[in-house]
């Protein structure tokens, strides 16, 4: 079965076309500048010449049909016609207390993900704008939508309320509802191979460290815990992204700096997090050069992440009473070996025992175990793939 995954945001879409049942990524790309002047589409086929195209595209259905006609190209196309793509996997951000699972996608579906904009006003409604151009393009093909925030839906009550009043949460739905669901679903199934226990047993804190970042407590298959909480904003430190703080800090910086909410919105998202410390830039690479180099500040930025995602490891370790499995993906997780030696450094408490010197010199993009042999925790990198989860959830679902 061939599955096309579309991840859609405002300007741009991202594409994989699947074949779930060998787990080929068949061709892949994505167009940049929808809507913008200059639109770029870019597209890698398997086996291939890949290409760039350059031409302007006024909206997603452009965009989408601009994909189809790279992929039913006869020069560099990988398949003959449209019809050979089985199903459409459309990432969604938010799905809210109402979607738990993926779902096949319909017009009733369709006005729910609409309601839930919302809570995810960037995100909804340009996810929206992919979905509605591939039903319009290929209106026979069966969508599905693969959420975010589904796979957090199973934290029980207590780690997804505020301190709040409870009218907040059934008013305003203000609750904690995690993010990069996919991914922590994906790498936790993923690490289940490396622990010799049955499902219900086990205990895996994942870190899902990139430009955005969160940690996940994920108990006998299920999440009962994840950093992310009503927004992206919570949790460790990001990028740009401050990551937890005091409330109260809100209302007293838009006084000081007189913000309005937006203001004070940009400045929590985009101008905080290793960004904000350490004045030098929120790409990880950046700051190891500039900490190495003696920026102080970029090492400020680095310890106080590694110390931040140190700190909800034990939390979880905590609420799972101990952990079998500690996984590290994305960007960061699976690319700085540094950063995972500081956040693993004095856990011995916990039974982490990190093999230092294959932390330094494992092979990327591979699923590595970088504990010692004797380690009650086995620490694990597992390359992460959200299109291939999306892939096979829809897959499932259209079958
Ligand atoms: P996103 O959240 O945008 O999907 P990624 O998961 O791609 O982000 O992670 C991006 C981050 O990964 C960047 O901060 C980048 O610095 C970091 N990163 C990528 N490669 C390396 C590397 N070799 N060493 C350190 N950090 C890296």
């Amino acid at each position: 079965m061939k599955v096309l995954v579309i991840n859609a945001g405002s300007s741009s879409l991202k594409y994989q076309l699947i074949q779930v049942d060998t787990g080929d990524v068949i061709a892949k790309g994505i167009c940049e500048r929808i809507g913008i002047k200059d639109s770029k589409l870019t597209y890698k086929p398997a086996g291939k010449t890949p290409f760039e195209l350059v031409q302007d595209m006024k909206d997603h259905i452009d965009a989408m049909k601009l994909v189809l006609d790279a992929l039913i190209d006869k020069e560099h196309g990988v398949i003959a016609d449209m019809r050979e793509i089985d199903a459409v996997g459309h990432r969604v951000v938010h799905g809210g207390e109402r979607f738990a699972e993926s779902i096949v996608l319909d017009d009733d579906v369709i006005a729910e993900i609409e309601a839930l904009s919302d809570l995810a006003p960037l995100h909804n409604p340009a996810n929206l704008m992919g979905i509605r151009a591939c039903m319009q393009i290929m209106p026979n093909t069966p969508m599905v939508a693969v959420f975010d925030t589904a796979f957090h839906q199973t934290m029980p009550e207590k780690a997804f309320m505020y301190g709040l009043p409870y009218e907040a949460y059934t008013e305003y739905k203000i609750r904690r509802y995690g993010f990069h669901g996919t991914s922590h679903a994906y790498v936790s199934g993923r690490a289940l191979e490396y622990i010799d226990k049955p499902v219900e047993e086990t205990k895996i804190i994942t870190c899902h460290l990139g430009n955005g970042s969160s940690i996940s407590a994920v108990k006998g298959g299920k999440c009962i815990d994840t950093s992310m909480g009503f927004t992206p904003l919570e949790g460790v430190p990001m990028g740009t992204r401050c990551g937890d703080m005091d409330p109260a800090i809100v209302t007293y910086l838009m006084e000081k700096l007189g913000l309005d909410r937006k203001g004070i919105d940009a400045y929590m998202n985009k101008k905080s997090g290793m960004l904000g410390l350490s004045g030098v830039s929120s790409d990880f690479r950046d700051l190891d050069t500039a900490a190495r180099e003696g920026n102080a500040r970029a090492r400020l930025a680095l310890d106080t992440f590694a110390y931040k995602c140190k700190r909800y490891i034990g939390a979880y370790a905590a609420a799972m009473n101990g952990a079998d499995a500690i996984v590290f993906t994305a960007g960061v997780g699976e690319n700085d070996r540094a950063m995972r030696y500081e956040i693993t450094r004095g856990l011995e408490y916990l039974g982490v025992e990190l093999d230092e010197e294959y932390n330094m010199t494992c092979p990327r993009g591979e699923e590595v175990i970088i504990s010692k042999p004797t380690s009650r925790v086995k620490v694990i990198v597992i390359p992460t793939d959200e299109e291939m989860m999306i892939a096979k959830d829809t897959a499932r679902l259209v079958r």
